[in-house]
């Protein structure tokens, strides 16, 4: 008999979010308020989920320095490649920050995690998250700080009392952000120094990468069971309350992926890089598949170079810079998902954001699609790294993580596309003589 070939992994987490809903409603509709199901959710399915958090909020922090200062240290060797890397490094910004305010704007028009009954909400907060961790969430809301003293404490006046409480919702201090705030600077740093004397941090900072990645592997194994023990606890309590945000969250995110792919974009290739959209787009179809069928920018990026010098005839200099760092720091995709999932579970758990909070979400979903590797899943820690910043329970990440692998396949489009729409416009301003 031949083995049984094994299921890949977003597969099973799509089928552990599917045992998890399922079984969570018919609990909620066949024993409702029953004890036994109450003892399953605290006794076993909440710490199965605990178990596949806690391996990634235990690599958040060195995840966020080394990701960001090797981010950075690549954009920031622009100084050799000059003005293409500028205009890189400009346009990354700017577009990511449309992209997320397309995201956050349909999120806040339609809602898709509002309207879930109080009872229901109080419960699940309660369920999800032990009490004190709840009282902090609300404190950390209510008590929301001055714009000028959040732009202040993103300077950590002392990087390590940031890293130990930045996973505490009742910290005052900058927390994440300063440690993001500290990555760029040093990554920065770094780039500036003679290079054969920091040749061993760098290599250092990219080993300490690997070896989190790893982790994240290993986390992601139990991913399925997460997901499941997850869903079963909020299922569970909300019974068929949870499909329709569910499914909502779902549109809003492919509603925001294909405007910025077809009008941003769409409008980028025609009025700066005097091209036809559709004759960009139908050029490229074969970038599009690939990034759709393997989720990872990074493994696009050769069907990328390939096309966008062949089928778009951009300059090979330009397109090696521009697609290689793009792939890894331009993620418009990405961005735009971290930003509507996270207004989305905030509105799913009833926490009103502040307007600085929110302003947060947006500077953390940009250095999301500059930090997030482009690989399948590549931004989910980083999804967790944000809702703790804002104090909304990472737990919800259980209920969006079973639908993400087709979010991801979309966002992953975007991702490229948006390396390539980049590429046209370098490639015509600087109207290299070269091009055919
Ligand atoms: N899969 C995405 C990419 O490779 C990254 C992510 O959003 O998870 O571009």
């Amino acid at each position: 008999m031949s083995p049984r070939p094994s299921l890949a992994l977003h597969t099973k987490i799509f089928i552990g979010l599917f045992v998890g809903l399922v079984a969570g409603i018919l609990c909620n509709v066949l024993l409702p308020n029953d004890e036994g199901v109450k003892w399953v959710v605290s006794n076993i399915a909440y710490p199965a989920g605990q178990v596949f958090l806690r391996l990634i909020f235990m690599v958040i922090i060195p995840l966020i320095f080394s990701a960001l200062a090797l981010g950075v240290a690549d954009i920031g060797d622009v100084r050799k490649i000059g003005r293409i890397g500028l205009k890189t490094l400009a346009f990354t910004v700017v577009i990511t920050g449309v992209s997320v305010f397309i995201g956050m704007g349909l999120v806040n028009i339609v809602q898709p995690g509002t309207g879930i009954p109080e009872t229901d909400r109080n419960g699940l907060l309660a369920t999800l998250t032990n009490n004190q961790a709840v009282s902090g969430i609300f404190t950390a809301v209510k008590e929301s700080k001055s714009f000028v003293q959040t732009l202040l404490d993103l300077i950590p006046r002392n990087p390590f009392a940031d890293m130990a409480n930045a996973l505490d919702p009742n910290y005052r201090g900058g927390g994440l952000l300063a440690i993001m705030f500290l990555a760029l600077i040093f990554g920065g740093a770094l780039s500036l120094c003679a290079q054969e004397r920091v040749a061993i941090l760098t290599k250092t900072l990219q080993g300490l990468y690997d070896v989190v990645m790893k982790i994240i592997d290993f986390a992601m194994k139990l991913a399925p069971y997460g997901v499941a023990g997850l869903m079963f606890s909020t299922a569970s309590q909300m019974g068929l309350a949870i499909v329709l945000p569910l499914m909502q969250y779902i549109l809003v995110v492919v509603g925001g992926l294909a405007i910025q792919q077809f009008v941003t974009y769409g409008l980028i290739v025609k009025y700066a890089a005097k091209r036809k959209p559709i004759e960009f787009f139908k050029g490229i179809r074969e970038v599009m598949l690939t990034a759709f069928s393997t989720s990872s920018s990074n493994a696009t990026l050769p069907t990328s170079l390939r096309v966008t010098e062949q089928n778009l005839n951009v300059h090979p200099d330009v397109s090696k810079f521009v697609l290689t760092v793009g792939s890894t720091a331009n993620q418009n995709g990405t961005a735009l998902y971290e930003g509507v999932t996270v207004l989305f579970l905030a509105q799913f758990y009833g926490i009103e954001l502040s307007l600085v909070q929110q302003l947060v979400v947006v500077l953390m979903s940009i250095l999301a699609g500059v930090g997030t590797a482009g690989v399948p899943g590549g931004s989910l820690p980083l999804v967790v790294i944000v809702l703790q910043a804002v104090g909304i329970p990472a737990e919800g990440i259980g209920i969006i993580l079973g639908v993400d692998r087709i979010l991801d396949m979309c966002r992953t489009v975007v991702n490229v596309t948006g390396d390539i729409a980049l590429a046209t416009w370098v490639d015509v301003s600087e109207r290299l003589p070269t091009r055919r």
